[in-house]
């Protein structure tokens, strides 16, 4: 029996269930793949139809990784599987322990941070400087890499940091957390997120002090560059792109790295899926590739407190120009995907996809 589904090798893999719409990565619920057509559907009964509802096509056979692993011809729908399955764990009582430990040695950091956080909102006129600041920043970020037992090499470091007049984005894969405090540690670079950062306290202290491009699902990528422009000057509202563009025009040293994640979300730490972004218009793109030895992933949140170690590599790459093209774009993701080890996902963020270059259509 054939299992082939190479019609499908160009087709983006379903990062959501069909039928529950919930999302496979921020669960540790079981999921498997449709044969032929390889879209990813929980394993319950409630989510599994006989025709798959992303494409239509009749569905012989479901597969769970265990099942899929291997037989080759499926393989690449194993990767796709893994790239977003959380495996799901569990901590012996001592882990549980140090974690709480842990979280007892960070809170005297939060509360003095709750109480800068007080002063600066009150900003009486005679303060001059601002309680919280870059390297108060900074230093909450070293406390939390030590408490969390994280070990950090790099090569070639200094690629990031001799050229500080270049403009380029830096283009990061994304795990955990950890990436964020690892990147900060190495070099303090100005980001974009979603808006979700500024749900927590520490994200908003964050975006006050520290430079930043915003970018929320954006309903102008569908639109032609035409009704985009006129969205813009009816709403006085920007989309992605034209955020990216304005931060790089700004005159300022700060302003000429930007970091993105261009999976648009976590995904497994030896697994990249595919990139989608804006920014890559902008024509240079610097990789910083964070190699970890455990699949962080796997930890998420809390659970970041109940590991035991964390080792990490940070390999920058040398500036790549880039047109922004899918094309271009696939072939950066390959480069970063030798040099560091990675395997290639073809799952895509469909929430990143709305975000997408107006100028490539
Ligand atoms: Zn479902
Ligand atoms: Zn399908």
């Amino acid at each position: 029996m054939s299992y082939t589904n190479n019609d499908n090798f160009n087709k983006n893999i379903n990062v959501q269930c069909p039928t529950c719409r919930k999302r496979f990565d921020v669960s540790y619920n079981e999921f498997c793949v449709s044969i032929p057509c390889g879209h990813f559907v929980h394993n319950t009964t409630e989510c599994k139809h006989n025709s798959c509802k992303i494409c239509g096509q009749n569905v012989n056979k479901f597969f769970t990784a265990d099942e899929i692993k291997d037989i080759p011809e499926l393989y690449q729908n194993y990767i796709d599987m893994i790239s977003i399955t959380k495996e799901k764990q569990s901590y012996s009582i001592w882990r549980k322990l140090v974690g709480v430990t842990r979280a007892l040695r960070l809170v005297p950091t939060f509360c003095g941070f709750g109480a800068r956080l007080f002063f600066d909102y009150a900003r009486l006129p005679h303060w001059k400087s601002k309680w919280i600041n870059i390297d108060y920043l900074l230093g909450i970020n070293s406390k939390i890499i030590r408490i969390l037992n994280i070990h950090i090499s790099t090569e070639n470091a200094e690629k990031l940091t001799e050229d500080n007049v270049t403009q380029r984005v830096i283009i990061c894969n994304h795990s955990n957390f950890h990436d964020l405090f690892v990147m900060a540690k190495l070099e303090p670079l100005p980001f974009m997120a979603s808006p979700v950062i500024n749900k927590f306290m520490l994200g908003r202290a964050i975006t006050r002090t520290y430079p930043h491009v915003i970018v929320e699902n954006d309903v102008t990528s569908k639109m032609t560059e035409h009704d985009r422009k006129k969205y813009e000057q009816l709403d006085g509202k920007k989309s992605g792109y034209q955020k990216v563009v304005d931060f790089f025009k700004a005159d300022n040293k700060l302003h000429n790295k930007l970091m993105i994640c261009p999976e648009g979300m976590l995904s497994n730490a030896y697994c990249m899926t595919q990139f989608k972004s804006t920014a890559f218009k902008m024509g240079k793109v610097q990789p910083a590739l964070i190699v970890y030895k455990q699949n962080v992933f796997n930890h998420q949140e809390i659970n970041m407190l109940f590991l035991e170690r964390v080792d990490v590599k940070i390999i920058i790459m040398d500036i790549i120009d880039t047109n922004g093209s899918i094309e271009s774009i696939e072939n950066i993701r390959k480069l970063m995907a030798d040099r560091g080890g990675f395997k290639l996902s073809r799952v895509e963020n469909r929430s990143v996809l709305t975000i997408d270059t107006i100028t490539n259509k």
